[in-house]
């Protein structure tokens, strides 16, 4: 079954079923399609405008990545302490029980890093899209 969107001479819209496209034509022809607001059987299909749902449109998977990696990075930049250089002495404290646990994020350099997952800290290395803006840059360079 289809439905046509139909109007009449005298523009009265009105919606109707058929089999398929070629029995619209063939009840058109012979004058059975009828304007149910004037009787009139000169009808006419009525030109719909597409519609395009906004979801159906394809987003860049780039764009999909930006948008996560915003959202990561504002999840740790509001609920992660910002430690600076101070991360590896921080995250060993807690390891250690010295401090008490609290999440927290911070710079290392590489080497610092593999030191300290060779100790067993539990810490986790941020690509660069997920890092956070450090809330204070003191001046070091890249
Ligand atoms: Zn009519």
């Amino acid at each position: 079954m289809i439905r046509y969107s139909l109007a009449c001479v005298g523009e009265h819209e009105f919606e109707a079923w058929f089999s398929d496209s070629a029995a619209y034509d063939a009840q058109r022809k012979r004058r059975l399609v009828e304007c149910p607001t004037c009787g009139s059987t000169k009808v006419h299909k009525q030109i719909m405008a597409p519609s395009i749902r906004s979801s159906e449109k394809a987003v860049p998977p780039e764009v999909v990545a930006a948008k996560v990696a915003g959202e990561i990075r504002q999840h740790i930049a509001t609920t992660h302490d910002y430690v600076g250089d101070k991360f590896a002495d921080e995250a060993r404290a807690m390891y250690y029980g010295e401090t008490e646990h609290r999440p927290v994020w911070g710079e290392v350099t590489p080497d610092v890093a593999r030191e300290l997952v060779d100790e067993g800290v539990p810490a986790m290395p941020l690509p660069k899209p997920f890092a956070p803006e450090p809330p204070r840059r003191k001046g070091r360079a890249n």
